[in-house]
């Protein structure tokens, strides 16, 4: 007899962008194969959780059925792209996300073995489908660590541009787009007691044009391919390589494999990295950000998320973006359906999170337990109900309304980038978490470790006395995490070399 063994399921979703029918799609599969909810993550895309094993190849076609796939979904391969999806920049979306569409295609595994072992093969009509396939980008050997791209477009900082291993930051100028800038060298995982691993910033080394962006990310690709450690598992993500050789090495690196240079980088600047809730306009299309507490959609009796959203997707004409916040987008609805999709968010008690705490609409939780075998303490089950009591003090500190950015990760993986929070958590054991402090709010500075090894008492009591100076000693503007490292709380970080010290 074998065990029941579950298994979670991540599809690709480049830019976070699906239609209805994979919407319908993805519900339909995690009510009969899953958990009976679907998770939205951090980086854009559906995780299916509790798949039991003899599922997994009907739940694999299923997704196919809809255009959907897993591929390079996990592996040391270049993982799900992920792309600015704030409505207020709709104008520049599509083109932006086109980009990071072609970059997951151009960087996707050429394997067959998927469609071999998971689509039978015969489904596949690709003429090279029973040839040894060769590999022009990763070889043999693929990467030594799993590799993540993210685009950004300014003022929006959504997708945490700086922890990606590669972002681009997309330069405009009258609306029109103009290249991006190269940033390179980010990363948020890292080992607790190991201070040769740490969670590290990317930085910019240039500029490219549109049409350089996939030349550009496949050379950066096979540096690390070629450069990065692959004798030390947890130390070989690029951002290692980057520091061990040096940024200098790897600029003149990259424009030897181009055959060109970079040009000097661009000006930019972002305001935030969280999301804007509501409807907005525009291109003559609304779109409306819902707030989804740690994306997670499920039916509950008070909240029947996963039945509206179903409802929303048997009507919507236009389609829906996961945000790199965990929070969704009914996008591209056309003004004639506006007043329809309203009616199904108001029956189902769908809500853009007004009502809540800004610090709760700017938070963050992995998945951690009970489906993550890495975690070491809860994550998206516990956040919710530390918030509630933050919140008693944010109102007694009349800071409800102030946006600050908390998360919280059930281990130093970092999946919710927890080193990017003003408030950041990472679990050490059930119930205890390293707290860290610090973090600018524009995702460009890490938060610094400010007590080890506490419990939810312990949490309060030491958050207490800061939260309520803030709220009396702030400088006009000023955020959270600057506040706690001019008050003398935590040093600031300039480099994750830094990290630990
Ligand atoms: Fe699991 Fe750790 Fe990632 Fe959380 S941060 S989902 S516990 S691997």
């Amino acid at each position: 007899l074998e065990p029941n063994y579950q298994f979670m399921i991540r599809v690709r979703l480049a830019g976070g962008v699906a239609t209805p029918d994979q919407w319908l799609k993805m519900d339909e599969l995690a009510n009969t194969y899953g958990n009976e909810t679907l998770k939205l993550t951090t980086r854009q895309t559906f995780q299916l959780h509790g798949v039991l094993k003899w599922d997994m190849k009907k739940s694999i076609q299923g997704m196919n059925d809809a255009l959907m796939d897993t591929i390079a979904a996990c592996g040391d391969v270049n993982r799900n792209v992920m792309c600015n999806a704030n409505p207020y920049q709709s104008d520049i979306h599509s083109e932006v996300y086109d980009w990071s569409n072609r970059l997951s295609d151009h960087l996707l595994p050429k394997t067959r073995a998927y469609h071999e072992i998971w689509l039978d093969e015969e489904k596949v009509t690709d003429s090279r489908e029973s040839e040894e396939e060769t590999e022009p980008i990763y070889g043999p050997l693929y990467l030594p660590r799993k590799f993540k791209i993210g685009v950004a477009v300014p003022p929006s900082n959504d997708v945490d541009v700086f922890s990606q291993d590669l972002g681009f930051i997309a330069i405009l100028e009258d609306g029109q787009l103009q290249g991006f800038n190269v940033a390179v060298g980010g990363g948020m995982g890292m080992t607790h007691g190991d201070t040769d691993t740490y969670p590290q910033l990317s930085r910019v080394i240039g500029f490219c044009e549109p049409d350089q962006i996939l030349d550009v990310a496949e050379k950066i690709l096979t540096i690390q391919r070629d450069y990065g450690n692959r004798s030390e598992r947890k130390n070989a993500r690029f951002k290692y390589t980057i520091d061990r050789k040096g940024i200098d090495w790897v600029k003149k690196e990259l424009n030897d494999r181009l055959g060109w240079s970079l040009e000097e980088e661009r000006s930019y600047s972002f305001d935030h990295n969280g999301d804007r809730y509501g409807w907005i306009e525009g291109d003559g299309k609304w779109h409306l950000t819902l707030f989804i507490q740690n994306g997670r959609i499920k039916d509950t009796e008070e909240y029947p998320l996963m039945t509206g959203l179903r409802e929303i997707a048997k009507v919507h004409t236009g389609d829906f973006r996961l945000t790199p916040n965990q929070n969704l987008i009914i996008s591209n609805v056309e003004s004639k359906n506006k007043s329809l999709i309203d009616e199904l968010v108001n029956k189902y008690g769908m809500t853009d999170g007004k009502e809540n705490s800004a610090l709760r609409r700017n938070s963050m939780a992995c998945v951690a337990f009970p489906t993550c075998g890495l975690a070491m303490a809860e994550s998206e089950r516990y956040l919710p109900s530390l918030i509630d009591k933050i919140e008693d003090i944010l109102d007694e500190a009349g800071l409800r309304d102030e946006e600050i950015i908390i998360r919280m990760s059930g281990c130093p993986n970092g999946c919710s980038r927890p080193a990017l929070g003003e408030i950041g958590f990472i679990g050490k054991a059930p119930g205890k978490y390293n707290m860290y402090l610090g973090a600018g709010f524009r995702g460009d500075r890490l938060n610094k470790l400010f007590r080890e090894n506490i419990g939810e008492e312990d949490i309060l009591q030491e958050l207490k006395p800061i939260l309520i100076n803030y709220a009396k000693e702030r400088e006009e503007n000023e955020h959270f995490g600057d506040y706690v490292i001019r008050a003398g709380y935590v040093e600031a970080v300039h480099s994750g070399l830094e990290f630990h010290k």
